[in-house]
């Protein structure tokens, strides 16, 4: 039985306009072990083609080929991938060696796909590659060889796997005549030694000559066949791959060992696209990078958020007394609607008496509804209601440093002198920039304590208590001098109040430095607000007008118990639209609305450049795929199944994704500290809260998106036609 058999072989490649071109025309020939076929014909007659055939990488052809004695057709894929891995050995006039791959791992590829031992594979290719003169070049690449060096390194990778047929198109093709007789001694030797049947292409008859058999091809149809009776075999040498079959007769029952071969691992395949990737770093480096924007932006973004939520969640907490509720108008009318005088910040709303009284009632209808105990009371004994003034400013609040060497403080004085006189220092001109300020001011909650001082006392009359913000801009250093007691400022109000412009204008004492927490960064004024109202009172009789004083613009009510305030609370928000909380209370539940809207935007922007990242992702592993078409081809014609190919480009689109993940995660740290770091310096405080599971989160998008990404290219790379991708420039 011949070792290779074909029988009316045709092959037609069918044209684009559904002609078709005969390449091959009833092909009759067989072959034996131990020939050296020569196959010669002008370029374009068909060698390729009836290579490809043989070699299994073409299987749209008619007719029979037979392997001994059974015909390739009846194979199925499995059992082709089989063929090519381990019945046939390619050697291709260009070499076709995977570029990033070293000399030593591009001979081992064969039993890569098949999952070998490491340390076995390397010790099979160190052999035949000492044997082929290459022990010195392992570790290099092969852009580092010679020609002729490569093309025996192509020999050892097809002999690694002991095929039974070695296929050479053209193998000393693209070299020159002294290298050229060492390859074809080499493909000798294996025919002769090895006792292998060597089918080579060739356009030159001086090559022809050394061979057994040469057969003519022309037009596709063979024209001469004939065998050399003067062939000289070469001297028996040293078996090029002795020790794989000494291995293989080791093991009793060979072919058992061989069908439960492995295939490629997932280690393997993950090894195979490091090196590549590795083979173009700078661009892969520079995808993980444009990647990793999306996910630095997802990382900082939830961490911003959360870092907001949580700041503005404590601070509510920390400001707001649970044994109060806190009452300001809210700008709306009771159905929700915006309200005219509302729409001007600076004028603060104000409660009248009948009003107070009305809220005070409906509350109470309420909780006797809710069966509570507790009852409002606005007045007498037992008054639990009390009041407030709050405001974004108050009219036109100032302050300026007071010279108490120049002019000491004296009851009453402020309200005759102008603003001027007031911060006059002899020799210096005070200009504004000396400490006059827009201030925020604020009367004290009745549940202030010195727990809420930095440093100070609670301020009584003629006293009031500064955000350090404010001290800092009037030059204070430290807090002793608020503690000694001896720091005053010039209080400076001019507010229309009830259609009359109310000046109040005397040196106050600062009796403490106030935590005002999200505010501390802002000047703010907090006085009593008994101090304020006779401030407005004396103001109007200077004015020749009724002493009626401030009407609240808070009102706070001391509730028995957490669960009462959570009720009234709870009844404002759904039935008083007109009413609502704390600044504190009212800060947080606009910041808890913002960040719902900023959550929104994030899950958008996110998923924006999260696509454009997993875009970025397909473009660079597609353009992978086709700059790669190649060493597809090559990995198909030593055995690689479609699983295989998709495995090496699958790993590698999750190898991109670490990539792209751990560089997002370590910017995002880098940047997010630096945030910290200035923000803190800036602010006072940073809202960021970076939680460990942002970054799993990032990390797992990262590779998801990838993996997703790599799907299309993987499988195309899968689908690759073997013959069209080694044809491939
Ligand atoms: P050789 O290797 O002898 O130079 P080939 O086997 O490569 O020739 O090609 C044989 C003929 O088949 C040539 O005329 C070539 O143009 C044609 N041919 C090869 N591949 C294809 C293809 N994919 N589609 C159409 N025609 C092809
Ligand atoms: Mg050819």
């Amino acid at each position: 039985m011949a070792e290779l058999e074909l029988i009316n072989v045709y092959k037609d490649y069918k044209l684009e306009n559904k002609s078709k071109f005969t390449a091959l025309t009833d092909i009759n020939v067989s072959f034996e072990k131990g020939e050296l076929v020569s196959i010669v014909g002008e370029s374009g007659s068909g060698k390729s083609t009836l290579m490809n055939i043989i070699g299994g990488l073409d299987s749209d052809y008619t007719g029979q080929i037979k392997i001994d004695g059974v015909d390739l057709k009846s194979f199925k894929e499995k059992q082709l991938d089989d063929y090519r891995k381990k019945k046939i050995g390619f050697v291709f006039q260009s070499f076709n060696l995977i570029p990033h791959l070293s000399i030593l791992d591009n001979v081992t590829i064969a039993l890569t796909l098949s999952n070998v031992k490491e340390s076995v594979k390397n010790a099979k290719a160190i052999d035949i590659l000492t044997k082929l003169g290459l022990k010195d070049h392992i570790k290099k690449k092969p852009t580092q060889l010679s020609g002729g060096q490569k093309q025996r390194v192509a020999i050892a990778r097809a002999l690694i796997n002991d095929p039974d047929i070695i296929l050479a198109d053209e193998p000393t093709g693209a070299l020159d005549n002294e290298t050229t007789t060492q390859i074809l001694d080499i493909l000798k030797d294996i025919a002769d030694n090895e006792n292998k049947l060597v089918i080579m292409v060739t356009h030159s008859e001086k090559v022809a000559k050394i061979s057994s058999r040469i057969v003519e091809i022309s037009d596709g149809k063979i024209i001469r066949d004939e065998k050399k009776s003067d062939y000289k075999k070469n001297p028996p040498k040293e078996k090029l791959i002795e020790n794989v079959e000494q291995e293989e007769s080791e093991t009793a029952d060979k072919s058992k060992k061989k069908s439960k071969e492995g295939h490629l691992s997932f280690y393997s395949a993950l090894k195979l696209s490091f090196h590549n990737m590795w083979a173009s770093k700078t661009k892969n480096i520079l995808m993980a990078v444009g990647v990793s924007i999306s996910l630095i932006a997802l990382i900082l973004m939830l961490s911003l958020g959360s870092g907001l939520t949580g700041y503005i969640d404590t601070l509510a907490q920390d400001y707001s007394n649970p044994n109060y509720v806190t009452i300001s108008k809210s700008g709306y009318d009771r159905d929700g609607n915006g309200l005219e005088e509302s729409a001007n910040p600076m004028i603060p709303r104000m409660f009248e008496t009948s009003e107070i009284e009305e809220i005070a009632g409906d509350l109470n209808n309420y909780l006797q509804s809710q069966n509570s105990d507790f009852q409002v009371i606005t007045s007498g004994e037992e008054q639990n209601l009390t009041y407030g003034f709050s405001t974004v400013t108050m009219g036109m609040g100032y302050i300026y440093p007071y010279q108490p060497e120049v002019q000491p403080p004296q009851e009453g004085q402020g309200q005759e002198d102008t603003l001027a006189e007031e911060t006059q220092v002899p020799g210096d001109e005070p200009s504004q920039q000396d400490g006059e300020m827009i201030l925020y001011t604020y009367t004290t909650p009745p549940y202030y304590s010195e727990e809420n001082l930095i440093a100070g006392t609670m301020s009584g009359m003629d006293e009031i208590m500064l955000s350090s913000a404010a001290l800092e801009f009037l030059g204070l250093e430290n807090a002793e001098d608020i503690e000694n007691g001896d720091y005053y400022v010039t209080l400076s109000i001019n507010m229309t109040y009830d259609n009359m412009l109310i000046r109040i204008n005397k040196p106050v004492k600062v009796t403490a430095i106030i935590d005002v927490s999200v505010f501390s960064n802002m000047m703010v004024l907090y006085l009593s607000y008994d101090f304020l109202n006779t401030c407005v009172m004396e103001a109007q009789i200077n004015e020749g007008a009724l002493p009626t004083g401030i009407k609240p613009s808070l009102l706070f009510i001391e509730t028995d118990s957490k669960d009462t305030t959570d009720l009234i609370n709870n009844y404002i928000s759904t039935n008083r639209k007109d009413l609502s909380g704390s600044v504190e209370e009212q800060l947080a539940s606009m910041f808890s609305e913002m960040m719902s809207t900023f959550s929104i935007g994030l899950a958008i922007i996110s998923s924006i450049s999260l696509l454009v990242a997993l875009i970025m992702i397909l473009v660079v592993l597609y353009m992978s795929v086709s700059e790669r078409t190649r060493e597809i081809g090559v990995l198909k014609s030593i055995g690689a199944r479609k699983k295989d190919i998709k495995l090496i480009f699958s790993t590698e689109s999750l190898l991109v994704g670490l990539l792209s993940g751990l560089t997002g995660i370590i910017l995002a740290l880098a940047i997010g500290g630096i945030l910290i770091v200035i923000l803190t310096a800036v602010l006072g405080f940073a809202p960021i809260s970076m939680m460990w599971y942002y970054f799993v989160i990032a990390l797992v998008i990262s590779v998801v998106i990838s993996v997703i990404a790599g799907l299309y290219p993987a499988s195309k790379a899968a689908k690759l036609d073997p013959v069209e991708s080694l044809r491939h420039e």
